[in-house]
């Protein structure tokens, strides 16, 4: 008798009294969760497949479903929790590598939540954001560090070209194949309307998005899949993928079943294989060798278009970062550990890397130290949940944020984090055609539009209670935080005051 020891980790419950019976919730389950009996005129649940996507209880027409964590559980052990318990049961099934989406779920320090901002009280008034005006405009790339002059006397007026954004907040890195064709729309046209950056990913950019080119960050990571000429001279940037925050260290996979013929043709490989890129990129040893390729892609595109580099926040991240500035790289984006993906392997995403927050503050203070923190600008990413990180993180010295998962949330994601399974119920991540249908982009657009124009306005009313009224003025300004709960360690190395102090 084969025995399965990997219990359903949720249960459907559903209120008979209310169900109607409509098979809505069957009709709309990609992992076939409900189903009808015939025989017994009633639904049916196989709770073994639920992943907890909430899509049946959102369009149940008679609010008779409810997903609740399942009781079953093992007896108590400190040092062998549930989880670790299921764990060893699959993969002594499978022999495979677990695999998690979307972020590290584990606790632990988020130091965001153990900053507090500052506020002006009587000497150092306040500002009102409604009645005075209040800079969000972001300038990223390399920033002159002192006027010059041409050989006629003149000013010189050109610089090394950047970024402009209306505000400090860009899409993050989800490359089409990972995420779905309407999802790649939403985010192209909110970053259009908004005035900010959304990024290809590894993925290449599909024909239709290349009229989004001056709101697109196309990236080269070590696959190359979609790079060529036209690819790079299309964005607004190009950003170098060296490691992302979910799974430093290691490279990417997506599996073929989402490598459909669209996909296919956009990243240049064929169709159904699967997509694999390698851990390193096999032409970069050394920081001289990233300066070649920073600059060959310069060179590419006719010296008109920043270079971000990316990094996942590990332990020598400011070493790493100061290498990166000598590139002659215009960005440095750094990915702390709680950052999200469409697959990540569990352990690597669970126990590899560092806190976005620390190795951010460490970056920033190492490039002052040298005197070379105006060569380049610093976007940090990683988990940012809320207008109050974004300000926190400026604060800590970043120039700009990435979002990912936030704005997935602004999509329909309901953080079921089963991604790599590719039958995302909400349309975002997956191919399916009948399921990227669910996704409205012209509706994803405007949710994006208004998460992050609703940020926007609180940040500039948390800037304004500081008495600051530009990005530029809280950029680095450590003295508007103070720290909550943190050993002396931890505030020095965040470079803030303890709170009281
Ligand atoms: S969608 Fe709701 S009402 Fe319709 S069959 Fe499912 S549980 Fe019943
Ligand atoms: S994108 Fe879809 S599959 Fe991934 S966590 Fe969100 S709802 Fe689940």
């Amino acid at each position: 008798m084969k025995v399965n020891n990997v219990y359903a980790e949720f249960e459907v419950v559903r209120d008979f009294s209310r169900c109607i019976n409509c098979r809505l919730c069957e009709k709309q389950c990609a992992n076939g969760v409900h189903c009808y009996s015939v025989e017994k005129k009633t639904m049916l649940a196989d709770d073994s497949k639920c992943v907890n996507c909430h899509r049946c209880v959102a369009v149940c027409p008679a609010r008779a479903l409810k997903i609740v964590k399942s009781e079953l559980t093992f007896r108590g052990n400190a040092n062998w929790p549930d989880e670790v318990i299921k764990q060893v049961y699959r993969q002594s099934e499978t022999g495979g590598v677990l695999l998690s989406s979307m972020g590290n779920p584990k606790e632990g320090p988020i130091y965001w939540d153990k900053m507090l901002v500052n506020a002006s009280q009587v000497t150092n008034p306040s500002i009102d954001p409604l009645r005075e005006p209040m800079e969000t405009r972001t300038y990223l790339g390399k920033k002159p560090q002192r006027m010059e002059r041409n050989p006629d006397g003149s000013l010189r007026l050109e610089h090394t070209p950047g970024l402009e954004l209306s505000t400090p907040i860009l899409f993050s890195a989800m490359s089409y194949g990972s995420i779905s064709y309407n999802a790649h729309a939403a985010l192209a046209r909110a970053a259009k309307e908004l005035g900010i950056c959304y990024n290809t990913g590894e993925g290449g950019l599909h024909e239709d998005f290349y009229q989004y080119g001056s709101n697109t960050i196309v990236q080269v990571a070590s696959g190359r899949f979609g790079v060529h000429k036209d690819y790079l001279n299309a964005g607004a940037a190009i950003e170098i993928k060296i490691g992302q925050g979910a799974k430093p260290g290691i490279g990417g996979h997506l599996p073929g079943a989402k490598i459909v013929a669209d996909v296919s043709k956009t990243r240049m490989i064929p169709e159904g294989a699967d997509a694999i890129s390698p851990a390193p990129h096999h032409d970069i040893y050394s920081i001289e060798d990233l300066r070649q390729l920073v600059f060959s892609l310069k060179e590419t595109t006719g010296y008109a278009k920043p270079v971000i580099v990316k990094v996942a926040a590990v332990h020598n991240i400011a070493a790493i970062a100061s290498g990166i500035a000598r590139s002659g790289a215009d960005i440095i984006a750094i990915d702390g550990y709680r950052g999200g993906t469409g697959a990540a392997p569990t352990r690597i995403r669970d126990n590899i890397g560092i806190p976005v927050e620390l190795a951010l503050a460490s970056v920033d203070e190492r490039l002052r130290e040298e005197g070379i923190r105006g060569e380049v600008s610093i976007i940090a990413g990683g988990s940012i949940r809320s207008s109050a990180d974004v300000v926190k993180a400026i604060a800590l010295g970043a120039d700009a944020i990435y979002i990912g998962t936030a704005a997935l949330l602004a999509l329909g994601c309901h953080l079921c984090r089963s991604c790599h399974a590719g039958k995302c119920n909400w349309g975002i991540a997956t191919q399916r055609e009948d399921l990227v249908k669910r996704l409205d982009p012209e509706e994803g657009a405007q949710r994006l539009v208004h998460l992050v124009t609703a940020w926007t306005h609180e940040l500039k009313e948390m800037m304004g209670g500081m008495g600051i009224n530009s990005i530029e003025a809280l950029r680095g300004n450590r003295l508007m935080l103070r720290g909550i709960g943190l050993t002396d360690r931890e505030l020095n190395i965040l470079g803030i005051k303890h709170a009281g102090e």
